[in-house]
């Protein structure tokens, strides 16, 4: 590296989407000192705009709900499931796991604008339109190459830890080869937001809207109102179902919509006024989620799919949990990072695994459809959809695998 003027920092945290929000104020609140260094302006775009109710958890822990509450988002109440005729429904207030009830659906340029302002409230250093272009990890202190994309001036940053929150610009995992394939097959998003003008009785603004394709049960939409006549509308299918279709994105999407009558319905009244956008391949994973100096949190680290709407609520409770224990190794104590973070975080993230497995082969969809499941079992199956998969009291956490494949038999019984 060329020798740049070196400024020294307790903690860096790269990026201020909500992995980055939440741990930041959660250190800033024990006394670090912590900068954040964001590449975008805010408000700016993201995808992810359906909460689980688990991830408030983290909101109030970082000392935001109330301002969260006070920004006028969409309640959520669970998830809503369509199927050709068959429709479902889990409410979050009826789960297994105690914890939160409700959460919101969010236009994420706002929400993660919210929880930016917050950390900077709470005291935390934030520096927009600042992008992180080189990391060297070989000296006890890490040291970080920025560049301020206003006048391209660069400058270094050394700290004690690095704390990797930038989603899908995958800093750390790129910089540090880290990056490995998901073993999930590549998957395109094609999605939009629409003045949606619902007025279907059975329509239900408080909860997600799923609805599978009615041929081809691994092609699905999301439907996820906000609470000012909006909705964000997605199609998600394997990069194959795509070949032949329009390759004109808003034909794409409304043919796929067409295809779909009983979501047709629903937005039959529907002004689409803007552009639609497609995000491919989603699916991400890493060799390591820690390292001496540095941890991977949010989608920096891994990124399954968006079926359960998990990403923000991974993204927190990683968050959460490096914040605490870098806390703890701040104040002297040693910390096994591999088995206090990497391990019990994946434990939850396989949980969800299991189930984004279960959905695109099938027999999850059935498992939710499932009429004669017992309203415990609902309920158990509720605390995952709310985002609670890492309460091992819960059987379907704590098993997830054979369970789901009991149940599976038991619907194919009828
Ligand atoms: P991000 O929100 O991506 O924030 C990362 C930040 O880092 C960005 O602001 C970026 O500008 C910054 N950054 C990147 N590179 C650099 C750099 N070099 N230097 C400095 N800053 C940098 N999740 C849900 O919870 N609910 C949903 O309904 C949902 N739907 C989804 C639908 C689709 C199609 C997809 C693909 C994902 C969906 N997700 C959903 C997942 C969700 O988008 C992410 O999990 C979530 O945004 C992760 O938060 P994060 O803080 O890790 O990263």
């Amino acid at each position: 590296m060329k020798s740049l003027e070196v400024e020294q920092r307790q903690v860096v945290v790269i990026g201020a989407g909500p992995s980055g929000a939440i741990a930041s104020a959660l250190l800033k609140r024990n006394g670090h000192d912590v900068l954040v260094l964001e590449r975008q302006r805010f408000p700016r775009f993201s995808i992810g705009e359906s909460l689980l109710s688990h991830c408030l958890d983290f909101v109030e822990e970082a000392g935001m709900l109330e301002a969260v509450q006070a920004a006028g988002f969409q309640t959520k109440h669970g998830a809503a499931f369509a199927s050709g005729e068959r429709y479902t429904e889990f409410d979050f207030r009826d789960k297994f796991t105690a914890g939160k009830g409700s959460t919101y659906q969010v236009q994420r340029a706002h929400f993660d604008q919210v929880l930016a302002d917050e950390a900077a409230r709470q005291g935390v250093e934030v520096r927009y339109e600042e992008e992180i272009f080189a990391a060297d990890f070989s000296a006890a202190r890490p040291r970080l190459s920025v560049r301020r994309l206003a006048d391209g001036h660069e400058y270094q940053v050394e700290c004690g830890f690095v704390l990797d929150g930038s989603g899908y610009g995958r800093v750390l995992p790129r910089l540090l080869d880290l990056e490995l394939p998901s073993d999930f097959p590549v998957r395109r998003a094609v999605f939009t937001h629409i003045e949606d003008r619902i007025d279907h009785p059975a329509f239900d603004r408080e909860k997600i809207l799923i609805t599978t394709h009615p041929e081809m049960r691994d092609v699905w939409f999301w439907t996820i109102p906000f609470s000012n006549g909006r909705c964000s509308l997605g199609v998600v299918a394997d990069a194959k179902r795509y070949q032949g279709r329009d390759v004109d994105l808003e034909a794409c999407l409304k043919q796929f919509v067409a295809e779909a009558p009983s979501l047709a319905r629903v937005l039959e009244n529907a002004v689409w006024d803007t552009p639609v956008r497609e995000i491919n391949g989603y699916s991400a994973n890493v060799k390591a989620l820690q390292g001496p100096g540095f941890a991977l949190l949010g989608n920096a680290a891994e990124f399954l799919d968006p079926v359960f709407s998990s990403g923000v609520t991974i993204a927190m409770r990683s968050a959460s949990m490096a914040a605490g224990l870098l806390h703890r190794q701040l104040s002297g104590e040693a910390v096994d990072w591999e088995n206090e973070f990497a391990i019990p975080l994946k434990r939850g993230v396989d949980t969800f695994r299991v189930y984004v497995e279960g959905w695109y082969d099938g027999s999850f969809q059935d498992v939710i459809y499932y009429e004669k499941a017992s309203d415990d079992i609902r309920r158990m199956i509720c605390s995952i959809l709310a985002g609670y998969a890492w309460d091992e009291k819960n059987p379907y956490v704590a098993e997830p695998r054979r369970r789901l494949r009991v149940l599976a038999e038991l619907c194919a019984q009828g």
